[in-house]
């Protein structure tokens, strides 16, 4: 078989912002200013592992700063190398502007195999790391702000933020130089589910939007679509699970690293995810067959496809050979360009990835706002609200008595609405409506535009368009 060429991950995206820029009436030379990475540092460190020392190589990529802090998650692979960080923070920049975060983009990442370590090995990697970076304001409140990433959580997080702490020991916002912390180091509620609840509220809204349904071959709500996700990490089985269990949807395919879970029925997201912490794989789950060869099910028949695990998953080789009528882009970078190319020729549509994972930077801007406040949101006016609802309450229940069998209160409405949101509620409301706006930014182009055929240009249009602004406010 010959070899079929495609670009790196980092041309991949270029290419795609040049088509988008291309559309676009930029002044001179600002495209490229904003195409490129500012800068990447690359740093080798050593720690005494087991009795020798071992050198790790960790990047951290600050593609734009237009807006500070920078932005974006610090990834743990093997695989990990400078031109896949430059694409990521590229995405990352992209991504913050489409949502408005006031953030601009930035990446991180360590070629490691965290699996091969102890714990009390990963927090000494993982402070080293984080010293090398903070000591040079590659975290930082203020002008670099990490979050997990794929093979980082909360343990990692919580690690980085008080490495970064104790070297600052002065700096009262110092819980703000790294988000996608625990709870109990000054996390917020609903991060760790954020980017699968964003993939949630993302198809939500495009069903919301029948003439949008109707572009993919669909129709309906989400109710009964049959879904392939691939990848049950943190992104993949949230959504997965959200989608099921609280949109009706069915979950007909599991592709994991060791093969690939089919059935028809749907299968029970949850109980795949216990059996692969008990087990490491798909391999052997009761309920659905296995097929070793999960590209496969890739390809399988079904309505919606999430991405959710690496980049370049769709390309030239099997693009072609696609079902699915809708793609949502769980992951960063799943569909390289030359296969983005040959899937809009299909007709098929790909919610993008700089839009579909934002739900991840949304909550990490309201833990970063959270920190920096030094309050957890709704403390103040959470009973203040409840008062307020209790007074119109007594007044329905006044006129409940007054009017007799002729009318009364729905059971359940007394307990709804006196119920003050708390955090997570609140989170939530925020991760929703960021979504809703932002499709809505984004669908506006694709359909006032006749030269803007699909929702990855037109993401990027937005983008690109409210980054050169910023430019040029500052004087650029
Ligand atoms: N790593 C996530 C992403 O790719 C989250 C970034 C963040 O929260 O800053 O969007």
């Amino acid at each position: 078989m010959t070899a079929i060429k495609e670009p790196s991950f980092r041309e991949s995206v270029d290419l795609m912002f040049n088509r988008a820029a291309s559309l676009m009436d930029l002044p001179p030379g600002l495209e490229e200013k904003i195409r490129v990475c500012n800068a990447t540092y690359t740093v080798r460190f050593g720690v005494r592992l087991r009795g020798e020392i071992h050198t790790f190589t960790g990047y951290r990529s600050v593609h734009s700063e237009h807006m500070e802090p920078v932005k974006g998650g610090i990834r743990y692979a093997l695989a990990v190398n400078q031109d896949e960080v430059e694409a990521l923070a590229a995405l990352m920049t992209y991504k913050c502007a489409l949502v408005e975060t006031p953030f601009g983009g930035s990446k991180g990442g360590l070629c490691i195999d965290p699996r091969q370590y102890e714990e009390h090995e990963l927090e000494q990697i993982t402070r080293r790391f984080a010293y090398e970076l903070a000591k040079r304001d590659l975290i930082n409140p203020s002008q670099n702000v990490p979050a997990p990433d794929m093979g980082t959580g909360e343990r990692e997080m919580a690690w980085m933020a008080d490495q970064y702490a104790r070297m600052n020991t002065t700096d009262i916002n110092a819980r703000a130089s790294v988000t996608g912390k625990p709870l109990n180091a000054g996390g917020i509620s609903g991060r760790v589910e954020a980017t699968g609840r964003g993939i949630q509220y993302a198809l939500r809204e495009f069903f919301r939007h029948p003439e949008d349904v109707q572009k993919a071959g669909l129709s309906g709500k989400l109710d009964g679509k049959r879904i392939i996700v691939q990848g049950l990490g943190n992104v993949g089985y949230h959504a997965a699970k959200f989608l099921s269990e609280e949109d009706g949807s069915r979950i007909v395919g599991i592709i994991e690293w060791d093969g690939a879970l089919y059935n028809p029925d749907g299968i029970d997201v949850e109980s795949v995810r216990q059996w692969i912490v008990k087990h490491g794989g798909v391999s052997n789950y009761p309920d659905a067959t296995h097929s070793a060869e999960g590209g496969e099910v890739l390809e399988a028949e079904c309505d919606i496809l999430i991405p959710a695990a690496l980049e370049g998953v769709i390309n030239l080789s099997n693009a072609e050979r696609i079902k699915a009528p809708l793609i949502i882009e769980a992951a960063n970078g799943p569909v390289t360009a030359g296969a983005d190319e040959i899937l809009r020729k299909k007709g098929t549509v790909i919610i993008p990835d700089m839009y579909a994972n934002a739900g991840g930077v949304t909550v990490s801007y309201f833990e970063w706002v959270k920190n920096l406040s030094h309050i957890r949101f709704g403390r103040m006016q959470r009973r203040q609200e409840e008062a307020r609802h209790e007074l119109i309450v007594s007044e329905l229940e006044r006129l409940d008595r007054y009017l007799g069998d002729a009318w009364s209160m729905t059971p359940d409405f007394k307990t709804k609405y006196l119920k003050g949101a708390d955090e997570l509620e609140l989170v939530r409301s925020g991760l929703d409506d960021t979504m809703r706006i932002a499709y809505q930014s984004m669908r506006e182009v694709w359909h006032s535009r006749d030269d803007v055929e699909d929702l990855r240009t037109a993401a990027y249009i937005v983008a690109i368009d409210r980054v050169s602004k910023s430019y040029r406010a500052k004087g650029l």
